[in-house]
C-alpha cells in the first residue's frame, strides 16, 4: 500500500468531526509549529518538501509564500482556492467532505508562515455538502481554540471565513477569484503585479489550492525531506488522482508522484469498461493535451507528463475507450470553454466562438476540407495571447485532438458522419 497523506481518514466513520481528527493526531502539528517554529522555518520546510500547487499550475508552494514582501505594513491574506470546476476534477471535494479539519490545520500552519490573520475559503457554490461540512468544522475549530484569538494559546490570531462562488469556472483563476471575493465580476486581472504583492483589496495575498494546503501538516510533522522522498523528481509527496470515464472503478486514488499512469488505469481503476480497448487519456483535467493509448506508459509527476507532451494539471484522469468519437468529445470541451470564457479578451472570446461554430458545422455534416487546419490555426492564435490561462486551456485540447486524431476529423468532414460506429453520447 502506498503512502496515504491526504486520504488516511477517508474511510473512518465521522472522519469530518474534530473528535475523530484529534483522536487520530490532528492539530498536534499545528500546535507544535506555533509554539516551536518561526514563520521562516515553516516556509523553509515547505520549500524543502518540493510541494507544488495542486490546482493545476504546479508552482512551488514554499517559493510562492516567499514572494510576500517582508515587513509589509498591510494585512496579508490567505485565499484557499476551493472553486474546483475543471471538468474531470473532483478531488478537493473529498478532502472538504471527509477531512475538513486537515484543510483547516493546513490553513493554520500556512497562515502562520506568511503572517496572515484572515483566511478565506472560496468554494464552488454547487458544493453544498462540502460547504456545510466546512462551516461546521470551522465552528468546531473555533470552539476548541484552534481558530480565533490566540490560536492554541499562542500569540497568533487567525480568522477563517467561507465564501461561496456563483458557478463561474473562471473564478477558479486566482485573480478572478480575488475580484469575485471583493464582490466584483470575476474578471481575471493582468499580471504583474502578482497577488503575492497586490492581491485581495490591494494587499499581499497567497492563493493556494485545497489539496496543496492539506499536505502542509504532514510536511511539518515528518519533515520536508521525507515528503520530497515520497514523490519523484521535483514533485514531492502524493497526489489525489481522480479517475473518470470508461474505467471499471472510477474514483479518487491517492498515489505517490511518479506513479505509473498505466497501473492507475489498468490495475487500480480496474481497466477499461466492457472489455473494450483504450483509445485516449486526458491526464490532468480537461484543459491539458490528450494522450493516445500508445503514449500512456509514463510516470505521473509534473516533469514526466510534460516530457510526454501533456501536463499533470489537476490530476483529473479522463479515460476514453475505442467507442469514443473524438470529434464529439472535443465538441463537448469547446462548448464548455466557449461558455465559460469571461469575454474580456478577444482571442479567447472570439476564438472559442469560432472553434465552436466550426466543430458544430462538422458534426452537422457541413464541414469543409480546410476546417481541421482552420481549427488548429484559431487555437494557435489563442495560445499565449490572452489575459488568463483559460485561453490556453481552450486551445491545448483542440491542438492535440486535431493533431493526434486528425483522421477522425477528416473522416467526419468527408463522410458527414463519425468514424466510430456507435458514438458514445
Ligand atoms: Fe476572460 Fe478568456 Fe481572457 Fe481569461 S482568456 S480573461 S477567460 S476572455
Amino acid at each position: 500500500m502506498s503512502e496515504r497523506i491526504l486520504s488516511k481518514r477517508f474511510d473512518l466513520a465521522d472522519s469530518h468531526t474534530i473528535g475523530v481528527y484529534e483522536a487520530t493526531g490532528g492539530y498536534a502539528t499545528a500546535r507544535r509549529v506555533l509554539q516551536e517554529l518561526t514563520p521562516a522555518q515553516v516556509t523553509d520546510e515547505v520549500k524543502k518538501s518540493n510541494l507544488r500547487g495542486r490546482g493545476g499550475a504546479g508552482f512551488p508552494t514554499g517559493l510562492k509564500w516567499s514572494f510576500i514582501p517582508k515587513d509589509t505594513d498591510r494585512p496579508v491574506y490567505l485565499c484557499v482556492n476551493a472553486d474546483e470546476s475543471e471538468p474531470g476534477t473532483f478531488k478537493d471535494r473529498h478532502i472538504m467532505e471527509k477531512d475538513p479539519h486537515l484543510l483547516l490545520e493546513g490553513i493554520i500552519i500556512s497562515a502562520f508562515a506568511i503572517g496572515c490573520h484572515q483566511a478565506y475559503i472560496y468554494i464552488r457554490g454547487e458544493y453544498i455538502p462540502q460547504i456545510r461540512r466546512l462551516r461546521a468544522a470551522i465552528q468546531e475549530a473555533y470552539g476548541r481554540g484552534c481558530l480565533g484569538r490566540r490560536v492554541f494559546g499562542s500569540g497568533f490570531d487567525l480568522e477563517v471565513a467561507v465564501y461561496t462562488g456563483a458557478g463561474a469556472y473562471i473564478c477558479g483563476e486566482e485573480t478572478a477569484l480575488l475580484e469575485s471575493l471583493e464582490g466584483k465580476k470575476g474578471y481575471p486581472r493582468l499580471k504583474p503585479p502578482f497577488p503575492a504583492v497586490v492581491g485581495l483589496y490591494g494587499c499581499p495575498t497567497i492563493i493556494n489550492n485545497v489539496e496543496t494546503l492539506a499536505n502542509v501538516p504532514a510536511i511539518l510533522e515528518k519533515g520536508g525531506d521525507w515528503y520530497a522522498a515520497v514523490g519523484a523528481h521535483r514533485s514531492g509527496g502524493t497526489r489525489l488522482f481522480g479517475v473518470s470515464g470508461h474505467v471499471i472503478r472510477p474514483g479518487v486514488y491517492e498515489r505517490p508522484m511518479g506513479y505509473s499512469l498505466k497501473q492507475l488505469i489498468f490495475e487500480d481503476a480496474g481497466g477499461i469498461l466492457d472489455g473494450r480497448a483504450l483509445k485516449a487519456v486526458i491526464p490532468g483535467g480537461s484543459s491539458v493535451p490528450v494522450l493516445r493509448a500508445d503514449e500512456i506508459d509514463i510516470a505521473l509527476d509534473f516533469e514526466s507528463v510534460a516530457t510526454a507532451g501533456s501536463m499533470l494539471g489537476s490530476a483529473g484522469v479522463i479515460v476514453m475507450h475505442d467507442g469514443t468519437c473524438m470529434v464529439r468529445a472535443l465538441q463537448r470541451l469547446i462548448h464548455f470553454y466557449k461558455d465559460e470564457s469571461c469575454g474580456q479578451c478577444s482571442p479567447c472570446r472570439e476564438g472559442t466562438g469560432w472553434l465552436l461554430k466550426i466543430i458544430n458545422r462538422i458534426i452537422r455534416g457541413d464541414g469543409r476540407p480546410e476546417d481541421v487546419a482552420v481549427m488548429r490555426d484559431v487555437a494557435e492564435g489563442i495560445l499565449g495571447n490572452t489575459i488568463c490561462p483559460l485561453g490556453d486551456a481552450a486551445a491545448m485540447p483542440v491542438i492535440s485532438f486535431v493533431t493526434k486524431f486528425r483522421d477522425e476529423f477528416e473522416h467526419y468532414i468527408r463522410h458527414k458522419r463519425s468514424a466510430v460506429p456507435a458514438p458514445v453520447k
